[in-house]
């Protein structure tokens, strides 16, 4: 299918900051984590800071690689302290990293806008402070998504009002194919022009997902 030229461009847009701008930017409000770049990435490493209500609670030490792509891919992040069992039920994948968003709801917390420092104030804080509140009371302070092909089913079946796994690859493939005509069939088998129907919805996410991000959630929906 044809690609949209403007999702990739903005899935090679190259975003990453100098180390020093992303040095200055933390150093006050992450004052243990150190920052080192090698080949274009940038891996910060330390005690991470989380906070509730601006009131420091508890303290993680992590590993953040930052990726050229960023925001417009999510850094990987480990837990080295060994704190947080490697397990998908605490959201964590076995190799080690931590699950911190479904990838296609990525642009939600990293839209793009986002710098080093929003990420670590927004997605990471939460995330850890989470795992805390887990220890705690055994459960989830913000609800959870499913793993793997359940939470791409469950988003998108939030998306859609549907939870016909083919709809939501149509929907996937329109998300990437060409600029979707009000007059054309919808893709939901509804018989209903797309204008009458779900071309809201294709509107919405358009330019907000990268074409990595719509080809690898195709890829784990047709996996059995
Ligand atoms: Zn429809």
């Amino acid at each position: 299918m044809e690609q949209d030229p403007g999702l990739n461009k903005m899935s090679f847009r190259q975003q990453i900051p100098k180390s020093d701008e992303i040095r200055q930017l933390i150093h006050e409000r992450y004052p243990e984590l150190f920052i080192t770049q090698d080949s274009g990435v940038c891996v910060i490493t330390g005690r991470f800071p989380v906070r509730a209500d601006e009131i420091v609670v508890d303290h993680y030490f992590v590993e953040i690689c930052v990726l050229k792509g960023f925001p417009f891919e999510a850094p990987l992040v480990r837990e080295i302290g060994g704190r947080i069992h490697r397990h998908v039920d605490r959201h964590v994948f076995l190799c080690g990293f931590l699950c911190l968003f479904l990838p296609l709801e990525r642009w939600k917390h990293l839209p793009e806008t986002a710098t080093i420092l929003t990420y670590l104030d927004g997605p990471l804080n939460d995330y850890l402070f989470s795992q805390t509140y887990f220890e705690e009371y055994g459960c989830w302070p913000f609800g959870e998504r499913g793993h793997g092909k359940a939470g791409y089913r469950e988003y998108l079946a939030e998306v859609l009002g549907t939870d016909d796994p083919n709809v939501a690859i149509r929907f996937l493939e329109c998300l990437k194919g060409r600029d979707p005509k009000g007059h054309w069939l919808c893709f939901c088998g509804s018989e209903k022009k797309m204008r009458n129907c779900h071309l809201d919805k294709v509107i919405a996410l358009r330019g907000k997902v990268t074409a990595e991000e719509i080809g690898s959630a195709i890829d784990i929906l047709t996996k059995d």
